[in-house]
Order: C-alpha cells, then sequence, then structure tokens
C-alpha cells in the first residue's frame, strides 16, 4: 500500500478551487502543512526582514481560517517551523510518505526546494500544480520559454485565442484522513500591534468578493483605479490572491457572473485586464527564476545606479524632498498597502530621483506589503527600473504633474503629512567637501 500524500500549502491558502488540494483527494491518509520558515524572522541580504507586521498578522489569520475550515472536515493543518527542504524532509521520513502535492510557484527558491527534495527522495512523487494563475501551463498559446517579453505581447496572444480560465471548483465537502501522532513545530506566528484594514483567510476574501459585487463597484473601475487614499477606488483583491485565500478563476467567474447579469463595460473589462497582468508576472518568474531578483534583469539590461544609505532611509520612512512620495511611503508604514498609481510614483522617484538600486525598494515593499507576491513585486520593480519586460525602456514619472492631476487638493499629501516631513536629501559630497 502507498504511504500517505503530503500537501505542502504555500501560496494557495485556501479550499475553494484549489487545484493541488483537488489532487489529494484520492489519498488513503493526507497530511497538511504550511511551514513557517525560520528566515522570515532573519535579516535578509538587504538587512530587512521578509515578512513585515502586516502580512504577518494577514498570514495568522489567514492559517486560523484555513485551520479551521480543514478540522471541519476531518483534517488539520500542521505548522512547522524551520527550512521548507528541512521540514519536508523529516515529515517525509517519519510518516512513510510516497507522493508530495504543492501549488506551482512562481518563485525560484521554493521551486528549487521541491527539485531538491526530489532528488533525496528518487521515489518519491513530486507534483506542483497549477493553483493560482488564471490558466494551465498547457492551456498558453505558447511554451513558457517562448513567454513574450512584454505584456501587451502576451494579453494580444492571450485574446486572440480567446482563451477563458477553467470554471473554479468549490471546496470539496470531504476530505482523507490525517495521519495521526504527527506534532506542530510551532504554535503561533508573534502577533503583531495593529488590526488590519484586510482580514485575511477565504472569510475576508469572501466578504470583500460580496461587498464589491453588491456595491457595483466593477462598473467605475476604469475611472476610479488611479485613486491613493480609500477602500472603494480598487478592488483591493491583491492581498487575499497573494496568499491564496482567494482564487484568481473564482474572481474572474465573478466578473464574468457580474457582466452577464448587471453590466459588461470598459471597467469590467478593465479589471480582467489588470488580472491579466498579474497573470503575466505569474509567468514571468516561472520563465526567468532567479533572474527576477538580478539587478541587469533578464535580458543583461544594467542600471546605472548607486547606492546612498541616507536617501534610501529618508524613502523608507517618507522623509524625502517629494511630498507624494512621503504621503505614499508613510501610508505604506501605517496599513501595509499603497495604491497602484503610488506604487509606480514612489518606485520611479526611487529609481530616477534618488539613483538607487531598484532592488532596495522591491525588498523594502517585500517586507511591507500585505499583498506582496514575489513575482508581481519583483517583476514590477524590474519594469520601472528598465530592465525587466518593458518595451520602452525606464518609466520616469514627472511627481510634480503626477500630483497635480491625481492628487489636485493635495488630500492625500495632507492626509498622510507628506509635506511636513519633507526634507532636502543629504548630501554626501558636503562632507566630502573641502572647508577652509
Ligand atoms: C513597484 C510595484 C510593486 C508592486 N508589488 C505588488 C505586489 O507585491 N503584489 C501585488 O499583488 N501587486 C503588486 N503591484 C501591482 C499593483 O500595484 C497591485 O496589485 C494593486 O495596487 C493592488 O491593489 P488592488 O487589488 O486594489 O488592485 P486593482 O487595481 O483592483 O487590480 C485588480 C487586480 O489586478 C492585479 N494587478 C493590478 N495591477 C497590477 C500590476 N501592475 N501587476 C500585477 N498585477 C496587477 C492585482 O492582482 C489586483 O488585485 C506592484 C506594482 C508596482 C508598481
Amino acid at each position: 500500500m502507498p504511504g500517505p500524500t503530503l500537501l505542502w500549502f504555500t501560496h494557495n491558502l485556501r479550499l475553494d478551487d484549489n487545484p493541488a488540494l483537488e489532487a489529494a483527494l484520492d489519498a488513503e491518509q493526507l497530511i497538511c502543512v504550511f511551514i513557517v520558515e525560520s528566515s522570515w524572522f532573519r535579516a535578509n541580504r538587504y538587512s530587512l526582514n521578509s515578512l513585515g507586521t502586516h502580512r504577518r498578522a494577514f498570514l495568522q489569520q489567514t492559517l486560523d481560517d484555513l485551520s479551521q475550515r480543514l478540522e471541519e472536515r476531518g483534517q488539520r493543518l500542521l505548522l512547522w517551523h524551520d527550512t521548507p527542504l528541512e521540514s519536508l524532509t523529516r515529515l517525509v521520513q517519519q510518516a512513510k510518505v510516497s507522493r508530495v502535492i504543492t501549488a506551482e510557484h512562481p518563485g525560484h527558491y521554493e521551486r528549487h526546494t521541491l527539485t531538491q527534495l526530489q532528488s533525496r527522495f528518487p521515489h518519491l512523487q513530486c507534483e506542483a500544480i497549477s493553483s493560482q494563475t488564471l490558466f494551465t501551463s498547457s492551456q498558453l498559446p505558447f511554451e513558457l520559454d517562448q513567454l513574450p517579453e512584454s505584456f501587451s505581447a502576451f494579453r494580444r496572444k492571450i485574446e486572440k485565442k480567446k482563451l477563458e480560465p477553467n470554471r473554479p471548483t468549490p471546496a470539496p465537502e470531504h476530505l482523507p484522513p490525517p495521519v495521526t501522532g504527527l506534532s506542530d513545530k510551532v504554535t503561533d506566528l508573534p502577533q503583531p500591534e495593529s488590526p488590519s484594514l484586510f482580514l485575511g483567510g477565504e472569510a475576508g476574501a469572501q466578504k470583500q468578493l460580496d461587498y464589491y459585487f453588491a456595491a457595483d463597484l466593477p462598473q467605475s473601475y476604469k475611472e476610479t483605479r488611479n485613486g491613493l487614499d480609500g477602500w472603494d477606488y480598487s478592488s483591493k483583491f491583491s492581498a487575499w490572491l497573494a496568499n491564496g485565500s482567494l482564487s484568481p478563476r473564482r474572481l474572474w467567474q465573478r466578473i464574468d457572473q457580474y457582466e452577464a447579469e448587471v453590466l459588461a463595460n470598459e471597467s469590467t473589462y478593465w479589471l480582467k485586464f489588470e488580472l491579466l497582468w498579474r497573470e503575466y508576472f505569474q509567468w514571468y518568474g516561472m520563465r526567468f527564476g532567479a533572474k527576477l531578483f538580478k539587478l541587469q534583469g533578464p535580458f543583461n539590461r544594467a542600471p546605472l545606479t548607486s547606492f546612498y544609505p541616507e536617501r534610501f532611509k529618508a524613502w523608507c520612512e517618507g522623509t524625502t524632498p517629494y511630498p507624494i512620495v512621503n504621503a505614499a511611503m508613510r501610508q505604506l508604514n501605517a496599513t501595509g498597502y499603497m495604491s497602484n498609481r503610488a506604487r509606480q510614483l514612489v518606485a520611479s522617484a526611487f529609481v530616477h530621483e534618488l539613483g538607487l538600486d531598484w532592488r532596495y525598494g522591491a525588498a523594502y515593499f517585500e517586507q511591507q506589503l500585505i499583498d506582496y507576491d514575489v513575482a508581481s513585486n519583483w517583476g514590477n520593480w524590474q519594469y520601472l527600473a528598465g530592465v525587466g519586460a518593458d518595451p520602452r525602456g525606464h518609466r520616469k514619472f514627472d511627481l510634480d504633474k503626477q500630483s497635480k492631476i491625481y492628487d489636485p487638493e493635495q488630500a492625500f499629501i495632507d492626509a498622510w503629512q507628506g509635506k511636513e516631513h519633507a526634507h532636502p536629501l543629504p548630501n554626501r559630497d558636503y562632507y566630502d567637501w573641502p572647508v577652509a
């Protein structure tokens, strides 16, 4: 008889429309595990944390929600605290696991773990199943190594084929029984101080789905999406999509349903358009692996850059000479969220005004964002730094002009005290200048 199946939950933290979970339903016995990585609590190569307080709270709520749903079906979620490779190795050995299933991940490191596990246990059946994308790799109208180098070319290929995501499937009512006698290696993530705007888990995702469509917000998305402050100007689904407590196919299906039952217009199309951006970056991460984190990006376009610690600090804390940047960074630090428009402006300032190495900006976003997603974050940063999927080279925004367009009354800047905290750049040259 084969040994139990191990389902390694990563960024697919839900029961609804979860292909990795569905693949495990035929197991005689099932072990469900989430690994709290020790590296999340140590400084990374940028001297930052990979998991900041906002996402930590959101993740804890998500795991509580997932645990509860599994328990209602006679299962339990093990939380192990170690490196994924060591945790999986010990579980495979202890429980004599014969098959490991996980969601396909755009992160190079996560995919590498599975390869290493496979080489430690050549007879183990290891499967990574598309669970976080709209399409599966076999649906794509090209091989992954032929992924178009720009989003527009990708979108045109998808739209030309009239490609539609497969229908989402509901959460299973029954699950295979757990393996008894396996202990957790960690109880809970340390709790952060303040409650978040976002409620973690499938319950939170469902609540936002119900709210967003019932309030008829999709029909004005295209006009409102460049807002800077508030809840309703954009969909806010990114946080749940990022850790997988919401399935992208479920969201797409809700937009389809809205279009069929209420209204289809440019705005509803634009919401899908943005989900295609997300889709593009997921495949971009899968195609380019470790190059996602490289200064010169996947296409070897070395940017001119430098590093000034004081400027980096000023950007992180929101004390640059640019009020709009300060407001956005202070909003990010306080809430874990920043609008898409502001993300573009602060990234442009980081690269073009402050002359900093874009990877530090991406790493700071990784720490602070509640919706941090490896592919969307590093892919967007590469794009803005001119080393990624942008045929136009780099994107430099005129901060004054953008402030006038998107914050004409300065309501956003005032709300987050962007002007009060505007200071001239600390200039290193002063210190080195010979003074008589
Ligand atoms: C420098 C930079 C870093 C970013 N880092 C992340 C990140 O770590 N995680 C993340 O989810 N998004 C990231 N984005 C993309 C985008 O800013 C957020 O997805 C969006 O602001 C989230 O808010 P929303 O859900 O209300 O978006 P909406 O405007 O309502 O869009 C709907 C959905 O479309 C997707 N989407 C929209 N714009 C983009 C985009 N440019 N790239 C990829 N997907 C997109 C998201 O899944 C989003 O939830 C980044 C953008 C920039 C410029």
